[in-house]
């Protein structure tokens, strides 16, 4: 099995023309750019003699041919707006290009390999809505529910585009042996670091919380500060509280951020009645964001009743963390080491679709260090050896799985 180097870059520089911005691409799920795309790599399948197909739900799939068996490869190819051009699409290539690789050895191999682009990774209409429909977790409410900022519903767009009323393709158990995704870092560790390698280990749980103050609104002007039930000021007050306190149970992998903020009435000579705040914390262990949000908690019953305002944190989302499987990632390891490339076993601050695939099938991600750590801006690159260093690593895995490959 032979990996075209040249190939695979210039199927990722083509793939980027779809949604072209500058440098990066501006491709959100099921605009004319997106399904061009999918349409390209439908072709590009099929060339590559998968039994391809773009299902009901937008997910771009190609089967090898006369197997039993096979490694699922893929990622995504939407993006953010005005995102970069290898966030999710170099995943799903570096799959047609082993996909590739495998029949031009004569695939005479009993171990396939299937490529799949998930649909709206990145959250247009439903964040991981191509990977939850493939592994049976998009429930007909979700779907229902779905839509995009300006309203539209993710039912309206993909009829739109074709695809509705398709069936739509699932995880195989008893074919697909692992899912593999290979992905940029998106963030600056393994730059900093010196290393080529990411070996993810699992993805961060994510919590996001909305803390509220209950005041009571007076004249900025003529009400004495004693007595007055400021709202945003025990808003205030209870954020930076929480910033200590998290910082006494943060684990080295810990994030934490402050979202949407508001007073109200928020006018600057009224005193404010109420105000609110999004928290939003992550970490690879469910233990420490137990401990985090029972800091959230603490702080609130702490706050609560203060100078007259009343203080309580609600709960909004919470994603568990997902652990990938550490077979594989020693293979990745392995294959890596094998090249000389040094690796890092780290988590994934970012959100991807193997959190989804790991609960049903043995899931690995690799990542390659993004130049500069950027990512979800069109000035997010890599060095295009690291690119090649990268499928390298991922066809060795493959290798790893079945010898005779
Ligand atoms: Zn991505």
């Amino acid at each position: 099995m032979q990996i075209n180097y040249p190939r695979l870059l210039a199927d990722l520089r083509h793939l980027a023309k779809f949604g072209q911005v500058g440098t990066g691409v501006h491709r959100l799920s099921f605009t004319p750019e997106d399904r061009e795309a999918r349409h390209w790599l439908l072709q590009r399948m099929t060339e590559a003699g998968l039994d391809a197909q773009i299902d009901g739900i937008g997910n771009v799939y190609g089967q090898s041919k006369g197997v039993a068996k096979a490694v699922l490869i893929g990622s995504h190819t939407d993006s953010v707006p005005k995102g970069g051009w290898l966030d999710g699409a170099m995943g799903v290539l570096y799959g047609l290009e082993i996909a590739r690789a495998r029949l031009e050895a004569g695939a005479q191999t009993d171990l396939g390999i299937d490529v799949i682009s998930f649909a709206d990774e990145e959250g247009t209409y439903r964040a991981l809505a191509g990977s939850l429909s493939f592994c049976g977790h998009l429930s007909e409410a979700d779907f229902e529910a779905a839509t995009n900022q300006h309203g539209k519903t993710l039912r309206a767009a993909l009829s739109e585009a074709g695809y509705a009323g398709r069936q739509r393709v699932t995880l195989d158990p008893s074919r697909h042996v692992a899912y593999l995704e290979g992905h940029i870092e998106q963030g600056p560790r393994l730059e900093t670091e010196g290393k080529k390698i990411g070996v993810v280990t699992g993805i961060v749980g994510i919590r996001r919380l909305q803390v509220t103050c209950t005041g009571q609104a007076d004249h900025a002007g003529t009400t004495p500060m004693l007595l007055r039930k400021d709202a945003g000021s025990a808003l205030i007050k209870y954020c930076h509280n929480l910033m200590q306190r998290f910082a006494q149970v943060r684990s080295a992998n810990s994030v934490w951020n402050f979202g949407h903020v508001a007073f109200e009435p928020g006018a600057s000579n009224v005193v404010p009645s109420t105000a609110h705040v999004l928290v939003e914390f992550r970490d690879p262990s469910e233990a420490t964001l137990d401990r985090m949000q029972a800091e959230i908690q603490a702080a609130a019953a702490t706050a609560n009743g203060r100078g007259g305002v009343g203080v309580q944190a609600t709960e909004l989302m919470r994603v568990s963390p997902a652990e990938m499987d550490a077979k594989l990632a020693a293979m990745i390891e392995v294959a890596a080491r094998g090249r000389g490339a040094p690796t890092l076993r780290m988590p994934s601050g970012a959100g991807h679709d193997a959190m989804v695939l790991t609960r049903h099938v043995p899931t690995a991600m690799l990542f390659i260090p993004s130049i500069g750590g950027r990512s979800h801006d069109i000035a997010e690159d890599s060095d295009e050896a690291d690119i090649c260093l990268g499928i390298d690593v991922l066809a060795g895995t493959v290798r790893a799985l079945n010898p005779t490959a």
